[in-house]
């Protein structure tokens, strides 16, 4: 069954791990717009010159912006594929346009499934965050550092690379945004019963059986 699901949470719940456990386990895709704004913003396009200095300082990109992005990668995604939609919606006018782009290529939400994690826990886990250069693996100084050290369990690369975003001020507004302007766009799902709440606290396996006990419904 193709599924679409939403990984919802604030910034370091662990939507990005979550969802590459998820790709590699389902053969879902990840649609990030964080990772696809980061993309931008390194070519140097014009999307990404308009979102580099609002990105810098945690606030959020603009709703067209973002849903034009989405809408592009589900029109060069196959039908049978699933998408798991990280970082996406963020605000109301995000959750209605996903709802219109899903109609119009064919697809439906099966979930929404909340991360919830204690704030005090996201400094750290972001502060603490870092990823393969090379293949994009995260990883983490205390919670998941690489088997070997300096070298990447996934593709072998010796490059890592931090966010210039990733540090306790910007964590700061980014949460902000999240309780002011996503957090509020949940009602709008249960409403519709589509959301599910995973402890985001505990280990990352656990959290992934956790989902995976929701996709099985
Ligand atoms: P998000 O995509 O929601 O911003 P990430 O998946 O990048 O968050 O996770 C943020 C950091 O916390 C990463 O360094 C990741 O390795 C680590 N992390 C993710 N899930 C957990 C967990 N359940 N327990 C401890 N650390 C975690
Ligand atoms: P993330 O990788 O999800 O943590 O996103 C990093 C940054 O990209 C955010 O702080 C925003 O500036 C921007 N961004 C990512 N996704 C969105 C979105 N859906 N809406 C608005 N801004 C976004």
């Amino acid at each position: 069954m193709v599924m679409n699901i939403i990984l919802l949470g604030p910034p370091g719940a662990g939507k990005g791990t979550q969802s590459g456990l998820l790709v590699t386990g389902h053969g879902m895709r990840q649609l990030s717009t964080g990772d696809m704004l980061r993309a931008a913003v390194k070519a140097q396009t014009p999307v990404g010159l308009r979102a580099k200095a609002v990105m810098e300082a945690g606030e959020l990109v603009s709703d067209e912006i973002v849903s034009d992005l989405i809408d592009a990668e589900l029109a060069a995604m196959g039908a049978e594929t699933g998408a798991i939609f990280d970082g996406y919606p963020r605000t109301q006018a995000q959750a209605v346009a996903l709802d219109d782009i899903l109609a119009k290529h064919g697809r439906q939400l099966d979930h929404v499934i909340e991360l919830t994690v204690d704030e005090d826990a996201l400094v750290e886990r972001i502060t603490g965050r870092f990823t393969c250069g090379t293949c994009g693996e995260g990883y983490h100084d205390r919670f998941k550092q690489p088997a070997v050290e300096g070298t990447c369990d996934k593709c072998g690369g010796h490059e890592f690379k931090r966010r210039a975003d990733d540090n306790e001020e910007t964590v700061r507004t980014r949460m902000a945004e999240y309780r002011a302007k996503t957090a509020p766009i949940l009602p709008y799902y249960d409403e519709r019963k589509l959301v599910s709440r995973v402890d985001g606290m505990a280990d990352i396996a656990l959290v992934t059986t956790a989902i995976e006990k929701v996709l099985r419904g």
